[in-house]
């Protein structure tokens, strides 16, 4: 039996909607939540996923701006603005697109991101909430695969949970949202010995490896639930996952495609995080 498909586009296609109405209700108090886009160099993947981010903050009503460095862009150049738009009242959202050039601090550049204005929940001073248990903002890919799991009513509570890839934006905070929930986690590197032998006892399996193809049909329990984070472009230019889809899709209950799957999730936790950032603003700034 062919596995459903969680469809993306459709889920963030809902939260859009209430995403409108929060923005709505903070115009009526005078504030715009506001995205500040930092881009440093000229990867061509960076500008597409910034003009999908400044498209979607465009349809809920959230005010985007980018600023841009040429791939000679000095640090303090990008770290100054930062500082600028930490003290900016219209900016509730920064984020700086990634991978930042090699020759760059990238540590340094994150970490100087007011942990309020923080969207991409990379400050270590969130990283840290969360692993506390008192998430504040919290990395948007994972938090938009929790939030498909959630609109699909999977069970998580006492679930087998297998996260590919240990990466601190996708796969470490991914196992900790599931451990949060009740799963029991197992978290899988390059240097996991057999995969197969995880990815088979897995009731939600979350591939997140970078890697086209690492997980083929005959690795998946029958009827999990498998989520793809992967994104890679094929020597065709096409768009895949980690997952073999049409073998996974035979195998698993229910599936989620590459392209219309996490990314779009990703991009809609980032507008959910600003007008999140845009709300405690506006709660700590009286006569508002
Ligand atoms: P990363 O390179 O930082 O981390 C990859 C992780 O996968 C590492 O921990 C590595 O040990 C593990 N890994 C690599 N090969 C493996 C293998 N053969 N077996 C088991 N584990 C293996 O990458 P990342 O930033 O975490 O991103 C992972 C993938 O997710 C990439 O394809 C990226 O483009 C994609 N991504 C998608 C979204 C989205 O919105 N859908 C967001 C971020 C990243």
């Amino acid at each position: 039996m062919a596995a459903t498909l969680i469809d993306g586009v459709a889920i963030a296609h809902e939260l859009y909607a209430g995403f409108k109405e929060r923005v709505k209700a903070l115009a009526g108090r005078g504030v715009q939540p506001g995205l500040a886009a930092i881009v440093i160099g000229d990867n061509p993947a960076s500008e597409a996923y910034v003009r999908t981010k400044a498209r979607a903050c465009a349809e809920v009503g959230v005010h985007s701006v980018q600023h841009r460095f040429g791939a000679d862009g000095s640090e303090d150049e990008v770290i100054g603005l930062i500082e600028r738009l930490n003290a900016d009242p219209a900016i509730h959202g920064i984020l700086v697109q990634l991978p930042l050039p090699l020759r760059l601090n990238s540590e340094r550049i994150l970490q100087t991101v007011d942990a309020r204005k923080d969207v991409d929940g990379f400050n270590w001073c969130n990283l840290g909430a969360m692993v506390a248990g008192h998430p504040r903002f919290s990395p948007c890919t994972p938090l938009g695969v929790m939030t498909m799991l959630e609109r699909e009513r999977v069970a998580v509570e006492g679930s087998t949970a297998v996260v590919i890839g240990r990466s601190v934006i996708v796969g470490k905070p991914m196992a900790l949202m599931l451990i949060a929930r009740g799963a029991t986690v197992t978290v899988c590197n390059s240097k996991t010995r057999d995969l197969r032998e995880y990815t088979s006892r897995a009731d939600i399996l979350i591939a997140a490896a970078g890697r086209p193809g690492l997980v083929q049909g005959s690795m998946v329990k029958t009827g999990a639930v498998v989520i793809d984070v992967g994104i890679n472009r094929l020597p065709d230019g096409k768009l895949t996952g980690d997952v073999e889809f049409a073998s996974a899709s035979r195998v698993a209950s229910r599936i989620t495609p590459v392209p219309g799957g996490v990314g779009r999730m990703t991009v809609a936790m980032l507008i959910a995080n600003t007008v999140t950032a845009a709300e405690r603003h506006a709660a700590q700034s009286p006569g508002r």
